[in-house]
């Protein structure tokens, strides 16, 4: 028997876990809080930093008879602005204990000079991989406007990969997923086969493993989708029942959507080998061949498709990155 979205959200109510879905000013739309009603109070990812987002999120923990000032507990799943940039202001409402990967804390808490060091680092990635300049100066003023949505978090209560997050009436495994982001990270309540994955596993969309820099922040940049694609593959093996994404409803067939992502990735591989095997090509105009000339503010999202899928090709050892100098271009081997 299938379980239905609305049936996974009430049984994970029934867990005491309540989604609280809130707006973001993203295309994303709302993002997916998770209030866990146990001793401390948790709420799991607060939504973007504004009183949009803070007057919903009041209203939903007021609907389920909470106030702010009641959190005793929240729980970070990533770096991303969309699902933290209300932290600082809870924590002063009430005080509460910030929980996020220990590896991360060091960047979660320099969140300006981060995202100032990011920004540059994509734009280095963009030069490189031939997209024009006048985008890579468009693209920095979308990315500097979006930052007042996020916000430094201090993270009092540090995690560990493998380590454990108990609240009185379970225990939540905690697990690094890196891919979606370098600091993704789930969490796995064994006993009732509940996951919580935030974007680490979306219903609708495939994760857009971006181009980013490693952890602890240095330049060489990551393999995303190489190592989203390690993450998928351990999830996939997990016995979970509900899947508690970060956007969009519960997914209760996690392995099977996980294997349609993977077959999806595989395709885009095979067509991006047959436009390098055309002929060697920049990561730029590897993306103009797939989807034309997309929107300015899609640019670096394409970018780190098509690098991403190039690593697969690289690792196989079907086609390799030839430095000119300026660019990069990939060729068949
Ligand atoms: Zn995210």
């Amino acid at each position: 028997m299938t379980t239905t979205p609305e049936q996974a959200l009430e049984q994970a109510a029934l867990a005491g876990i309540h989604r609280l879905a809130i707006p973001t000013p993203f295309a994303v739309g709302r993002v997916n809080c998770y209030l866990i009603e146990d001793e401390p109070l948790t709420l799991v990812d607060t939504g973007p930093n504004s009183g949009k987002a803070l007057d919903e999120l009041t209203a939903r923990l007021g609907e389920r008879g909470h106030e702010l000032s009641d959190l005793e507990l929240i729980v970070v799943t990533h770096q991303h602005i969309d699902h933290l940039g209300l932290v600082e202001i809870l924590v002063e409402h009430s005080g509460a204990e910030v929980a996020a990967l220990g590896a991360a804390a060091g960047r979660l808490a320099a969140f300006e000079e981060d995202a100032e060091e990011e920004d540059k680092f994509a734009v280095e990635v963009m030069l490189r991989n031939g997209i024009p300049e006048d985008v890579t100066v468009a693209l920095r003023s979308v990315s500097r406007s979006f930052r007042g949505w996020g916000s430094h978090v201090t993270v009092t209560r540090p995690l560990d990969d493998g380590g454990t997050l108990a609240l009185r009436d379970r225990k939540l495994e905690v697990l690094h997923r890196p891919g979606h982001s370098p600091s993704d990270t789930v969490f796995w309540d064994e006993e009732r086969r509940i996951l919580i994955a935030a974007d680490h596993l979306l219903p609708r969309i495939s994760s857009n493993p971006l181009i980013t820099r490693p952890l602890d922040g240095s330049s060489q940049r990551t393999q995303a989708l190489a190592t989203y694609i390690e993450s998928l593959r351990k999830t996939r093996e997990m016995p979970a029942e509900i899947v508690l994404p970060g956007h969009g409803e519960p997914v209760t067939d996690h392995a099977r959507l996980i294997d349609s992502r993977m077959a999806g990735y595989d395709r885009r591989k095979e067509k991006i080998y047959r436009l390098v095997a055309e002929k060697p090509r920049t990561g730029y105009e590897l993306a103009q061949a797939i989807w034309g000339n997309v929107a300015v503010t899609q640019a670096f999202l394409t970018l780190s498709e098509v690098i991403g899928h190039a690593d697969l090709l690289v690792n196989e050892g079907r086609v390799r990155e030839v430095d000119e100098g300026a660019v990069i271009r990939y060729e068949a081997t």
